[in-house]
């Protein structure tokens, strides 16, 4: 159905753009099909511009969801791509661009958001920063931090500041990955925030099940995104990316939309806690 390996070598400077990938990744621009699940709500997808995040907002507003997407200044091409598609759905749809390894700019984030739709129904802590080293020796202590932060401290203050807004039958997804339970060696500390990422979702859904908000997450394998690319996998990786898997390919971020629809969606009222995987045949949960 989809793109498989041999793939082109084809470095580029994180965070990389979507549109600068070969072949240009499928989120669903020209197949997702919405049908109302979602009429109503608003949503915050952090890292929207490409890849899992792109996949979900185009969802969400062909589901009848109005969208802010965050995303890094270098990425507005990408976003301007994503706006247009969400507002061709009859969606609203804005973009809040800034750097959420500021606690500051995570805190205001949330509240353009608030202020652009009037709420928030559905937070999406997707935004993530990986990059491969082969030693834990050559891993710098700022290179450390970045990871941290991106991956672990941004979810925590863009969560306790969104929770003040979030009524009964709220949703907080988080984007964890098969790394925080079968971590490769070369992705030392990008794999700790994964399971990081596992472990609040499954505290967060107990401490807010009392109050009717539900915390799910999403453990991807091999996606074909800018992440992967732009310093996630050597370059060599990348001319095999997702051959290991059973269905031989990297997944497409259209693949995982379904997924975070489905965890958004107030029929799914009875999931929280839950891991959720789309990893081709492989790896855990
Ligand atoms: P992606 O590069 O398309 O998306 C990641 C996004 O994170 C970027 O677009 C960027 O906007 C955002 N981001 C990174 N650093 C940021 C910062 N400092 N400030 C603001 N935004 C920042 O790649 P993706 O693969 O779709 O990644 C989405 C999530 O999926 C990540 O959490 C990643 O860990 C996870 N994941 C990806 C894979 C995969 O194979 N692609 C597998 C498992 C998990
Ligand atoms: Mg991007």
């Amino acid at each position: 159905m989809y793109p498989a390996p041999p793939f082109n070598k084809q470095p580029q400077e994180v965070p990389g753009l979507a549109s600068k990938m070969d072949p240009v990744p499928d989120h669903g621009e020209k197949s997702y099909k919405g049908s109302g699940r979602l009429a109503g709500r608003r949503a915050l997808i952090t890292g929207g511009d490409s890849g899992i995040g792109r996949a979900a907002a185009i969802a969400y507003a062909r589901e009848g969801a109005d969208v802010v997407i965050g995303y890094l200044p270098q990425e507005q091409s990408d976003a301007d791509e994503v706006l247009k598609l969400i507002e061709e759905a009859g969606s609203k749809g804005f973009g809040i661009p800034g750097d959420i390894t500021s606690r500051e700019f995570c805190e205001t984030l949330v509240a353009q958001t608030v202020e652009k739709l009037g709420g928030i129904d559905i937070l999406v802590n997707n935004a993530g920063h990986q990059q491969a080293v082969d030693s834990l020796l050559d891993i710098s202590p700022e290179a450390f931090d970045v990871t941290m932060k991106t991956n672990i401290y941004a979810p925590f203050w863009i969560t306790k500041a969104a929770l003040p807004h979030l009524e009964p039958g709220s949703v907080i997804i988080s984007t964890s990955s098969v790394q925080a339970y079968d971590p490769s060696e070369n992705l030392f500390d990008y794999a700790q925030t994964k399971a990081a990422n596992v472990a609040f979702v499954k505290s967060l859904a107990k401490q807010l099940g009392p109050k009717g908000i539900r915390v799910n997450g999403v453990a991807p394998g091999p996606v074909w995104t800018p992440l992967q690319t732009s310093g996630g996998q050597p370059q060599d990786a990348i001319v095999e990316f997702g051959k290991a898997t059973p269905l031989g390919r990297p997944g497409q971020p259209a693949e995982l939309a379904s997924i975070y629809v489905q965890l958004a969606d107030g029929s799914a009222s009875y999931a929280t806690g839950q891991i959720y995987g789309a990893a081709g045949g492989n790896g855990h949960p």
